[in-house]
């Protein structure tokens, strides 16, 4: 194991660490402020662009910042999961820095399965526009009828009906769709029920503005909308697209979710890693500059305490996660199953319990917006929900471990 970050990688770290410190974190409260002040209602046609963020999305592309997550060398910088996972550390500081450098779900995963499983064509008319920037895509899998945690449920259909596909069927919790550069979806739906259960379902592009697409609602989580991004429930009324718009082929949604997921938990991990950091550094922070009863309120009750515990829950966190990253770089997806979906539960979770503890030192001030730790603390809810809910992934770790005892 040699999770030593590599000259190109720290490099790389140098250049986002002070991008991050010149240009995002002193625009933070401004795109916070923008967004509850325009976009704070569930009428997702009426959200507003904050103006801070494309002008930096320019200035990081002329930078070389940007697709760094993409492990080409020709389309991006050649990082490999480990040496990107810093980065993506960095990014997390901040909740919507990683847009800035392109580097954002869901639009990372959608890239990375036209990158590995579409045809040329479909690359053009796609990959290439997201890897610009120009355009934005959301992930249309799960659903409200069906327990979605269990992938096999999925009951929109995919209908063959010559040169064409028709797609039916209802989906929730699309997270971008009420951004206005969301362009295409990526739908897994049931197109071969008659196959064994993991080669039932396909994946296929859609065009957002094709007719029967309906956007029915954004979805608020944890009370919050989260725009210009949101979380949208949508309908699939007979809608059709040409047949070449299907990815891999017939029944292979499953193999496609496998690939799109492994360095996707290494990006949102890491990220959550980041999110923790600033915690604990602005706990430090006001803990230090405050006091209560004559004594700076971190040296009061069991604070003191909580912050060798934050330090240690995030080092073991990390740890876990480079690890993971590692043995995708140098095994693959498939033999690294027992550590995605280790972090996939052990880093929001710590996530969760960081930023609750900074909440507690802050006060009231805490839960307000004029921090960022309340929404890190939603997103760690949120991530031990999203993609898969802790008790699968456990499951899988279990699963895994009582296999080598057969
Ligand atoms: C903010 C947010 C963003 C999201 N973004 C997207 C997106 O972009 N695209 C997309 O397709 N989906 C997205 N999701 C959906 C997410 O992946 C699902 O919510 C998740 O997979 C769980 O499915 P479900 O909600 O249907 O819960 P259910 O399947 O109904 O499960 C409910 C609960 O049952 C329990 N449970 C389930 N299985 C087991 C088990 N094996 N053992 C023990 N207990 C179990 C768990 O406690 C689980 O939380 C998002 C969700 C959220 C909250």
């Amino acid at each position: 194991m040699n999770f030593e970050p590599s000259q190109k990688s720290q490099d790389y770290l140098k250049l986002v660490t002070a991008f991050m410190d010149e240009h995002v974190l002193p625009i933070e409260q401004a795109v916070v402020a923008h967004n509850h002040a325009k976009n704070n209602s569930n009428d997702w046609t009426t959200w507003q662009l904050s103006e801070h963020i494309e002008p930096l999305k320019t200035k990081a592309k002329a930078a070389g910042l940007w697709n760094l997550f993409l492990p080409d060398a020709e389309l991006a910088q050649g990082l490999t999961c480990l040496e990107y996972a810093p980065i993506a550390e960095q990014m997390g500081k901040c909740l919507f820095a990683s847009e800035i450098f392109n580097c954002n779900a869901p639009d990372t995963g959608n890239m990375e399965v036209l990158y590995h499983f579409a045809n040329d064509e479909q690359k053009q008319q796609w990959l290439t526009p997201l890897l610009n920037g120009d355009i934005r895509s959301v992930f249309a899998m799960t659903e409200p009828d069906v327990a979605s945690s269990d992938a096999t449920n999925m009951q929109a259909t995919i209908d063959v009906d010559g040169d064409e596909l028709i797609l039916n069927g209802k989906k929730w919790w699309t997270t971008g769709l009420g951004h206005p550069n969301a362009q295409v979806a990526i739908f897994m739906g049931l197109s071969n029920p008659e196959n064994d259960k993991h080669s039932q379902h396909s994946m296929v592009l859609v065009p957002l503005n094709t007719p029967g697409v309906n956007i029915k609602r954004m979805l608020s989580a944890c009370g919050d909308f989260d725009a210009p991004y949101g979380h949208g429930e949508m309908e699939f009324n007979n809608v059709r697209v040409p047949k070449q718009n299907l990815i891999l082929g017939l029944g292979k949604g499953f193999a496609i979710a496998q690939g799109r997921l492994g360095p996707g938990r290494i990006h949102h991990c890491m990220r959550a890693i980041g999110a923790a950091e600033r915690c604990l550094e602005l706990m430090i922070k006001r803990g230090l500059s405050r006091s209560a009863f004559g004594k700076p309120l971190l040296k009061l009750g069991g604070n003191l305490e909580r912050v060798a515990q934050a330090r240690m829950a995030i080092d073991q966190a990390r740890l876990l996660t480079l690890h993971a990253a590692w043995k995708i770089d140098t095994q693959g997806v498939k033999h690294a199953m027992t550590e995605i979906s280790s972090i996939k539960v052990v880093v929001p979770n710590m996530l969760q319990m960081v930023s609750d503890m900074a909440i507690q030192v802050f006060g009231g001030a805490g839960v307000s917006s004029d921090f960022p730790i309340a929404s890190f603390n939603a997103m760690g809810r949120i991530l031990r929900l999203a993609d898969g809910p802790d008790e699968v992934h456990m499951g899988m770790v279990s699963r895994l471990e009582l296999n080598k005892y057969r």
